[in-house]
């Protein structure tokens, strides 16, 4: 199952963000004319498969992954195709959390292909810029050692007029301590999509942030009758009433969104 989307700026290219259809978790593929970005892999394997239907050999085809922190459902799927394939680089800001359950990224750390990212840290590629928000300082990742959740990388990319703002897992009070209205003065509104944080759960749902960018679409990666409950029904609702039109990867599949 895959949904088309045509995005914000439409400007012919072939610019794409796809959320990929990994079941409970998150994946989103960047395509561009020269360049491949993954932000997130997955539970499992999955994302092999997903991968398959854009490239004939999907394995190394991508030039730069993000992953927002060390839940398995966002980074396991980089443990196969980091392994196969040969990433120029991957921030990881708790690669100590996994400590010898993956020789994977042990063997990137050896091989400085494994950075931190925080606030300020900008990546160019192809035109699109990323920008990270959260977390401001490697104090951020001290402060909530039971919960990694809190540690999840935030992000705002943009490309020509097209802005899309990935959340990861981050929960309500990580976003609490952002400055939206300066994000929203540095934006070309309206903002095109946000990427909900947590599967749509209750925790990371911050409707201030919500109130200021005034997103046009809202996608919530989630699998399909998941054990969570996620996404949080009162959330769905909630981003419906507020003006968004919520796209779900177990309702839609694949959501391919060109900028
Ligand atoms: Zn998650």
């Amino acid at each position: 199952m895959r949904f088309i989307l045509q995005g914000g700026t439409s400007n012919g290219r072939d610019y794409f963000i796809d959320f990929l259809n990994v079941g409970q978790g998150d994946a989103l593929l960047v395509r561009t004319p020269h360049n491949k970005v993954l932000i997130d892999a997955g539970p499992d394997n999955s994302l092999s498969y997903e991968l398959s239907n854009y490239f004939w050999n999907p394995f190394c085809s991508f030039d730069f992954g993000f992953v927002t922190h060390a839940h398995a459902d966002h980074y396991y799927g980089f443990t196969r195709i980091a392994k196969l394939c040969q990433p120029k680089l991957i921030t990881f800001n708790d690669v100590d959390q996994l400590q010898t359950s993956s020789q994977v990224f042990n063997q990137l750390l050896q091989e400085n292909k494994i950075n931190k990212t925080f606030l300020g840290d900008e990546y160019f590629f192809d035109g699109v810029r990323i920008k990270i928000l959260y977390p401001r300082s490697p104090q951020d990742l001290n402060l909530h050692h039971n919960d990694l959740n809190f540690n999840s990388v935030v992000m705002l990319l943009e490309y020509g007029d097209f802005e899309a703002l990935l959340l990861g897992d981050a929960q309500k009070e990580t976003l609490a301590t952002i400055n939206w209205d300066d994000i929203k003065s540095q934006i070309k509104l309206p903002l095109e999509v946000i990427k909900v944080a947590h599967h749509g759960a209750i925790n990371g749902f911050y409707l201030p942030m919500y109130d200021t960018l005034k997103p046009l679409y809202c996608v919530i990666s989630v699998g399909k009758d998941n054990t969570f409950g996620h996404p949080n029904p009162d959330v769905v609702q909630q981003l419906e009433s507020s003006g968004c039109t919520v796209l779900r990867t177990d309702v839609k599949g694949t959501i391919e969104m060109k900028l």
